[in-house]
Order: structure tokens, then C-alpha cells, then sequence
């Protein structure tokens, strides 16, 4: 059994019509009408294909194949998208689990297994990270609901509204997970690891764990034209110390897989005539193994400290969130590799850096992911690519995957 490349290619073409962007893109924010729109051609396709189609309280997409009782196996990934973004990242999965489920129900042999595509809302947080699989996984308290507002100053509440969805559903969306025998995500890698290695197949074995903290450096204000250099106590020195020694102290703190990133900066009182009194260095740190997103978090503080010496200002850290990296299940990791390699594919095993739906599915089900190639690691870009081939591998190891999970 094999997916149809030129039907999955014009699904993936038509659907970075809504939304599209001059350069090439697509800018499908959640709930937006681009988005709307996207979701209602989706739903359309699904019904097409034969799918029972249903959507949960906070906008998910569900479209199943099979009326068997017992649990399903699901499979899917996101429409929305970033600002600006890509024509791939999300819509690829989406669409490569729907022609799955197509190639299958066209089969005539239905496998023993229930299967189910899922379409999982905000995944870019444009209201919560991950807003639907969390939904799906934890639910969310109508107080909490009432309280989300999205980058533009949309309430949620309004939102599910514009999408014909009555809030208070919105408490009602968790899912049992006896009803989940195991899910399986294809994404693109947004990474260079798949291209670097020259393989098609990305088998991810975890999903990193992610650091969020702020290092203030704390000095003192002062007149930018009256103080001599020599008598300031400058924090942006500090500052600027910390990170241009940034890539050294992963480079010797982390294991090669580590990377921590300053995307952001705060400067107080932050006048171009004022020395700064403080500088908060907003940090990012990722890694696959909870004892190492440890250490670094600690060698960049130390470091932090002696820049802070060196330059005579104080430096303090606060640590914002430090959550777990979640491996992904062992079974659905080696079934991936089984059909990837009786497929003849390259493969290779890796972590996610990103984070993704499938980390919080994991806590419910088996869960798996398949990266395919990023052309030069590009995501969150309308430079992002894919090339054809690539996707039919994808979509065909991802099918392979899903009848083997699904009994077959
Ligand atoms: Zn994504």
C-alpha cells in the first residue's frame, strides 16, 4: 500500500492558499479566518475521504476511519502557524496523516484497529503553548479559559465564539486515555541534522526539556556625558561579558546537543543619555537530558557571576520554568524504525529541539514522531521547504507505522 505523492502534494499546494503571504509563506495565527478557513476545507477533505468528523470543545479536529469500539490510533499535527511562517510546519503532519487515512479507508481492509486523525488547535500558542493537546491531555478551568488572551488582545472565550464554539464546552475536553492505544506525530525536523546526515527519516526519541530564567546585572545610573568611563559601574558590561562567553560555556557545559539562547533583553531606565542601572538577559536552554539543562543552567549563572565581578556590578538569577524532557515511547520508536528500514530509507534517531503535541499526548498514550527533512534547517520562515521526495518517504513510513500500530 503506498500514499498518492501527487494528491498529498496538491492538498498541501491548496491549502497554503488560506493565509498565504506574498513571499511564499503562510500566516494562519489560531482562530484567525485564514485559520477558520483552513479548518473548514480540512473538514471538508475529511468528509470527502469518509471520515466521521468532530471537533471538541476548544476547537480540535477529530476525523476517524473505523466505527469499531476499543481505542483508536490516533494520528496528526496542526494547522495554525507562527507570524510569518511556513507552508510545512504542522500543515505537513496534518496532511500526511489524512492521506494515511485516505490510502487506508481506500484499501477496503480496514485494519482491526480504529484510527483517528487529529487536528490540534493554537499549537503555536498564540493563546496558550500547545493550547488543544493540552486540552485533550490536563483540560483547562473556566477561570483559567476566561483569563487567556491571544498576542492580538483577543479574548479565548471570543475567539472559540467566532469559531462557533460555545465556551463552556471549552472545560469539557479531556480525552480517556483508554481511548488512545497510541499516537504517532510527522513534523517537519526544523533542524539541519536529517540533511546534514543525508537521510530521510527522523525517528525522535525525546523531546528536549526547556529552561526559561533572567539574569539581572545590576550596576548603578548615571549621567552618559558627566561620568568618566573608568568610574561607572556599567551592567551592560556585565551583560554583554555573559554573553559573548554564551556558545563557550555550552560548548563546555552542555553535550554537544545543549543550546541555550538570549532573544531578549530588558534595559532599566533604558535612555540613550543614561548609563543603565540594569540589564535582565532573558535566557532559553534546551537539552534532551534533565541533568544536563541542570548544569548549564548553573555554569551560565556561574559565569554570570564572574562577568558581574569583573565588570563591579552584582548579578542575580531567577529561574523561570524548568520542565522535563519527555522521551517518546520505546514501541512506536522501534515499529517507526522497523517500516522505515523495510522501506529502505535512511534513518536517523534524534531529539526534538521544538517543542510539539506529541510531548504532551506521551503523557496519555504511546507516542511517536517522524521528522522529515527541513531544507537547511529553516521553520518559522516562509523559507520553509521540504522536497517532495522527502514527504513521500514521510508519508509512506508514516502510513506503514500507523496499520502496523492499528493491528494490521
Ligand atoms: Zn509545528
Amino acid at each position: 500500500m503506498h500514499i498518492s505523492l501527487d494528491r498529498l502534494l496538491a492538498d498541501l499546494h491548496e491549502l497554503a492558499t488560506f493565509g498565504a503571504t506574498v513571499d511564499g509563506g503562510v500566516e494562519r495565527t489560531s482562530f484567525s479566518p485564514a485559520d477558520l478557513a483552513a479548518r473548514q476545507w480540512l473538514s471538508q477533505r475529511c468528509d470527502d475521504a469518509g471520515l466521521t468528523l468532530r471537533r471538541d470543545g476548544i476547537g480540535n479536529l477529530f476525523a476517524r476511519l473505523g466505527d469499531q469500539p476499543g481505542p483508536a490510533v490516533w494520528t496528526g499535527s496542526h494547522l495554525d502557524s507562527v507570524p510569518n511562517g511556513g507552508r510545512f510546519d504542522g500543515a505537513l503532519g496534518v496532511l500526511c496523516s489524512l492521506e494515511a487515512l485516505r490510502t487506508i479507508a481506500e484499501s477496503g481492509t480496514p485494519p482491526p484497529r480504529p484510527l483517528q486523525l487529529v487536528v490540534f488547535a493554537d499549537e503555536e500558542g498564540c493563546y496558550h503553548h500547545l493550547l488543544g493537546s493540552t486540552a485533550v491531555v490536563q483540560g483547562f478551568d473556566a477561570d483559567i479559559l476566561a483569563e487567556m488572551v491571544g498576542r492580538d488582545g483577543r479574548r479565548l472565550t471570543d475567539a472559540l465564539r467566532s469559531a462557533g464554539i460555545d465556551p463552556a464546552e471549552a472545560t469539557t475536553t479531556t480525552v480517556d486515555p483508554a481511548d488512545v492505544h497510541a499516537f504517532v506525530e510527522l513534523h517537519i525536523e526544523q533542524g539541519v541534522t536529517l540533511e546534514g546526515a543525508g537521510a530521510q527519516i527522523g525517528v525522535v526519541e525525546s523531546i528536549v526539556g526547556l529552561g526559561g530564567g533572567a539574569l539581572t546585572f545590576l550596576g548603578r545610573a548615571d549621567h552618559a556625558g558627566t561620568t568618566p568611563m573608568h568610574l561607572r559601574r556599567d551592567p551592560m558590561r556585565g551583560a554583554a561579558c555573559f554573553l559573548s562567553h554564551l556558545q563557550q560555556v555550552v560548548a563546555e557545559a552542555g553535550d554537544g546537543r545543549s543550546v541555550a539562547t538570549c532573544g531578549r533583553l530588558a534595559v532599566a531606565p533604558g535612555a540613550d543619555n543614561i548609563v543603565a542601572q540594569r540589564i535582565t538577559v532573558f535566557l532559553d536552554f534546551r537539552d534532551p537530558d534533565r541533568k544536563v539543562l541542570e548544569a548549564l543552567e548553573q555554569a551560565m549563572v556561574q559565569r554570570a557571576r564572574a562577568c558581574a565581578a569583573e565588570h563591579d556590578v552584582e548579578v542575580s538569577y531567577e529561574r523561570g520554568s524548568l520542565t522535563d524532557p519527555v522521551p517518546l515511547d520505546e514501541g512506536v520508536r522501534a515499529t517507526i524504525a522497523e517500516v522505515a528500514d523495510e522501506q529502505g530509507r535512511t534513518l536517523r534517531h534524534l531529539p526534538s529541539g521544538a517543542g510539539h503535541d506529541s510531548q504532551l499526548m506521551a503523557r496519555i498514550a504511546p507516542a511517536g514522531m517522524i521528522f522529515v527533512p527541513s531544507r537547511d534547517g529553516r521553520s518559522h520562515s516562509p523559507a520553509e521547504h521540504t522536497a517532495a521526495d522527502d514527504i513521500e518517504a514521510g508519508a509512506n513510513v508514516l502510513l506503514h507505522t500507523l496499520l502496523r500500530l492499528a493491528g494490521t
